[in-house]
């Protein structure tokens, strides 16, 4: 089936007197008739749902679908996305090891790797998303186990290039993880670019109306655990009486693992609640994201022509650096993401973003509803100026998440808020 009636369909498939809609199973616990039934499910030897932390059928309903959007083998939903982040990265790496990352992601991403997780004793080596493949080639250590990157980056828009890191890092046997929250699979699915694993915060487009914090992470089944050096893939958990998730789950073994391992002793979950909710976005991204994507053009286009505008990043416009790989990996459209720097530096950016009245302050993006952002004195305030500019942010830069309202109410927002810079 197609993409948009992947978004409706996919997932959930009721049977005779079943209810037509996802039902909310809003229950901790499901009953079996017999302990050697329940034994068996917690052995892995069976499947079903036991108790929610490990699986429940509305996520259920929920990863099958995104599952299928991404066309991967299986997903987990997580409690937020930064919970998927974290499960992506501890799936397989352990102290000691090393990982690369894109030094342009989120600012939440970015903490959790170069605090708590260096902390933890993961070593990671930040790199420019535009690095050439020969320097990053050169990155590599003998304990790298993951690169990481964002297929669009938060809020620099940078766009990755994904085959080249996914080449990258196959030669070293190592997975490339995307985090594809900014261009959904509407507009870029990674695993057919090679990537392995994806991770989502689903908090942003996916959900879309900005009422349900979470996150996904979703295996390609692509990656074979066995080549690399992934013990805790490829030899036995003494927690489930030494089963080796490759034999046992094959190409599902990454994510297995990340649900009976790491969802068992984190238990950063989902609620049924807000898989619930997340579902009712996901039936309308396909809808929602072109309509982002035409609106966000039209107010690139302008904001491009402003004599009160320095300068404007949005990978749709042709002027961009990196319009030729938008036009590659993401042909339908990126996002509904702009980055714009007002004239009078952070004053000016400060004065602009006080004046709309459509497009309210908030410390979101990727909703219906169009806002905006000051990254340098919010989202990314906990960096350093050198890692502002590593990460993109010049202290003039406004993100503005455009919504799906008319556009030229939009438009008309922004001109008059610009009158008062
Ligand atoms: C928001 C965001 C995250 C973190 O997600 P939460 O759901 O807020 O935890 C991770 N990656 C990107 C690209 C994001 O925009």
């Amino acid at each position: 089936m197609k993409l948009d009636t992947l978004c409706v369909q996919a997932g959930y498939e009721p049977k005779n007197g079943d209810p037509r809609v996802v039902p909310i199973a809003q229950s901790t616990t499901f009953v079996y008739d017999s302990a050697d039934t329940m034994g068996k499910l917690f052995d892995l030897e069976e499947d079903g749902f036991f108790y929610t932390r490990l699986g429940n059928p509305t996520l259920d309903a929920v990863e099958k679908k995104i599952a299928a959007l991404e066309g991967g083998v299986g997903a987990m939903l997580t409690s937020s996305g930064q919970a998927a982040s974290l499960i992506s990265i501890t799936n397989i790496c352990k102290t000691g090891d090393h990982v690369i990352a894109s030094a342009a992601i989120y600012g939440g991403t970015f903490n959790l790797f170069n605090k708590t997780l260096r902390e933890l004793g993961i070593a990671f080596d930040f790199v420019e998303p535009d690095i050439s493949a020969e320097d990053l080639k050169s990155k590599f250590l003998s304990n790298t186990k993951a690169v990481f990157v964002e297929t669009l980056t938060n809020p620099s828009l940078d766009v990755v290039d994904l085959e080249m890191f996914a080449h990258a890092a196959h030669e070293h046997r190592c997975p490339l993880i995307v985090d594809n929250t900014f261009a959904t699979p509407v507009n870029c699915r990674p695993f057919e670019w090679g990537a392995d694993i994806v991770v989502h915060s689903t908090s942003k487009y996916m959900d879309g109306h900005a009422v349900a914090l979470g996150g996904c992470v979703v295996d390609s089944g692509s990656f074979d655990w066995t080549q690399g050096d992934y013990p805790m893939l490829s030899t036995p958990d003494e927690t489930y009486h030494g089963i080796v998730y490759t034999e046992q789950f094959g190409k599902a073994a990454y994510i297995v693992k990340a649900r009976t391992h790491l969802m068992r002793d984190f238990g950063t979950q989902a609620s049924p609640q807000n898989a619930f909710l997340l579902n009712l976005g996901l039936e309308t991204l396909h809808l929602r994201m072109r309509r982002h994507c035409d609106n966000a053009q039209k107010v690139a286009e302008f904001l491009e022509k402003h004599e009160k505008v320095d300068w404007v990043n949005y990978p749709g416009l042709p002027s961009n650096k990196y319009y030729p790989l938008a036009q590659k990996y993401m042909k339908n459209g990126t996002c509904g993401v702009i980055s714009v720097g007002v004239k009078g530096g952070k004053d000016g950016a400060v004065r602009f973003m006080e004046s709309l009245k459509l497009a309210k302050i908030v410390i979101h993006v990727a909703d219906a509803r169009t806002c905006v952002l000051h990254p340098a004195s919010t989202t990314h305030r906990q960096l350093s100026d050198a890692q502002l500019v590593d990460a993109g942010v010049a202290p003039n830069m406004v993100r503005l998440s455009v919504g799906i309202e008319d556009a030229d109410d939009i438009i008309a927002d922004i001109a008059q808020a610009l009158e008062k810079v």
